[in-house]
């Protein structure tokens, strides 16, 4: 592609999408590159209740993003669906190599955010998709009347083990420590819905079966004990649910952007990296809070940093 763009947005998730709608406002020539669907992580939540002036019933991530995404659409930026593998982000022109294409732009705002931890126990990568999910919105309708465990104790854990009551016969959160890092709000909730359970101090070591998931051992971290848990015989086997936090998606800017040592890119506060031209936004970034709240801030001040860079105005 020989067009020189003023600013390409890596990911469209909440700060891609609002960088993307600040950068064509401003009347910029934008592409957002996305690999996947909109929305990343929150296009997979079912209930989103703590942006603020989003209180619409039947609200969920998909539809927010949707609308996310018509409103960049609205003001001019340009889209592609292609996957970056490779970035030349040094000279005045940034180059990003995908597998459909070559994309060139004066600016670039990486927003490519995170993605789950694994739980991080024995038969973890075996079980994938056979008993073991990390998308309750995904895969929740296939443990209909089924027993469901869900490992983590934040704010994804515990919502997603609520919204995996509408379909489970019982939920039970497996949790590390002995209290949820979970918002109040969420654990109120929680601690008062029939179908949910807790198990503390507790992580899984190890899981099994024969073809679907159907055996876990489980450790007490406080007093080293292992109890070992079956599928009930009818059932056959029961889900696995891990949210235990997120990885940065950074791998392929180790080398070229400041990180700390978990991944996460460095910026000052208004999202410049330690190249010129080079932004980084939303849960990619070093930051204290990961919400949908922050992420559209950050894609915000990313976008007006790029276009005052540009303006002789400023
Ligand atoms: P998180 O807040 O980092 O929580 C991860 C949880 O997993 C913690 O309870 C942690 O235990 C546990 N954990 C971490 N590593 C573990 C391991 N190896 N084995 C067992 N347990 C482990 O992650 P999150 O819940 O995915 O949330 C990520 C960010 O998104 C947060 O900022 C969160 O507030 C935000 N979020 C917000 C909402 C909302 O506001 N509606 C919804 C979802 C996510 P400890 O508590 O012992 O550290």
């Amino acid at each position: 592609m020989d067009k020189i763009y003023d600013v390409i947005i890596l990911g469209a998730g909440p700060a891609g999408l609002a960088a993307g709608l600040y950068a064509g406002r401003s009347r910029l020539s934008v592409l957002i590159i996305e690999k996947g669907q909109d929305g990343g992580q929150i296009a997979v939540s079912e209930d989103i209740e703590n942006y603020p002036g989003q209180f619409v019933e039947g609200e969920t991530g998909a539809s927010l993003i949707a609308r996310m995404t018509e409103q960049a659409a609205k003001f001019g930026a340009e889209r592609v669906s292609d996957t970056i593998t490779e970035v030349s982000l040094d000279g005045e022109i940034k180059v990003l190599k995908g597998g459909k294409n070559e994309y060139r732009a004066k600016n670039v705002i990486i927003a490519t955010g995170a993605r789950p931890r694994p739980i991080d126990c024995k038969g973890e990568a075996e079980f994938a998709g056979r008993g073991v999910s990390y998308c309750a919105t995904c895969d929740g309708n296939f443990f209909q009347d089924l027993d469901v465990y869900v490992v983590g104790g934040g704010d994804s854990a515990v919502e997603e083990a609520l919204y995996l009551t509408k379909f489970a016969k019982k939920v039970t959160v497996i949790h590390r420590r002995n209290e949820l890092r979970a918002a109040k709000s969420i654990q109120e909730k929680a601690f008062q819905n029939p179908k949910m359970d807790f198990m503390w101090d507790t992580v899984v070591e190890e899981i099994g079966g024969a073809d679907l998931l159907s055996e876990m051992t489980v450790k007490n971290v406080k007093t080293g004990e292992l109890t070992k848990i079956t599928a009930n015989e009818a059932d056959g086997m029961f889900g696995l649910f891990g949210f235990v936090g997120t990885l940065p998606n950074s791998r392929m800017f180790e080398g070229i952007l400041d990180m700390d040592e978990r991944g996460y890119i460095k910026t000052d506060e208004d999202m410049h990296t330690n190249l010129p031209g080079v932004y980084a936004a939303g849960d990619i970034r070093v930051k204290s809070l990961r919400q949908v709240v922050t992420a559209v801030a950050d894609g915000a001040i990313a976008a007006v940093q790029v276009e005052r860079s540009m303006s002789d105005y400023y």
